[in-house]
């Protein structure tokens, strides 16, 4: 059983397809952990894209984060963190594979409709970002 974090970002709790999200991760063996929406501060958008701060694509990136409210969970699975990635489909939606995430609700590489761990060890990381041992269920 891994735990893997999603993040349903700005553009897509905008467009209001946080519920049509989630269904892909529940009606695909991804359990809801634990889930909270929250409004990031600039300062923990940046710290939490620390890893792609030499890109030239992080202070977009860190001003699209902040530009709304986003949705945080756990999911859990077998190979959550795998099985999420694929869910999620491409980087860039125009290269997503039909039926994923990002093929279906994302609109450019930049609004991308979610984040999700592209690791175990960063996974554990990310989660521990957001949400502590007593709301994660
Ligand atoms: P992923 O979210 O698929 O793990 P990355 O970790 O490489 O992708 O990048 C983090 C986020 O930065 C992406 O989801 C996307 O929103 C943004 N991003 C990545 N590459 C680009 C790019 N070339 N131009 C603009 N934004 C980008
Ligand atoms: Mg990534």
């Amino acid at each position: 059983m891994e735990q893997t974090l999603s993040i349903i970002k700005p553009d897509a709790v905008k467009k209001g397809v946080v519920g049509k999200i989630i269904d892909r991760f529940e009606s695909n063996g991804l359990r809801i952990a634990a889930m909270k929406k929250i409004w990031l501060s600039k300062a923990d958008a940046k710290q939490f894209y620390i890893i792609h701060k030499d890109r030239p694509f992080y202070n977009e990136l860190v001003s699209f984060m902040v530009s709304g409210p986003v949705v945080v969970m756990v999911l859990e699975g077998d190979n959550a963190v795998l099985k999420n990635r694929d869910l999620m489909g491409a980087t860039n939606p125009k290269e997503a594979k039909a039926g994923t995430i990002r093929a279906d609700f994302a609109d450019n590489i930049d609004a991308n409709a979610v984040h999700g761990s592209d690791s175990l060890e960063n996974a554990k990381i990310e989660i521990a970002f957001f949400f502590g041992k007593r709301e994660i269920h």
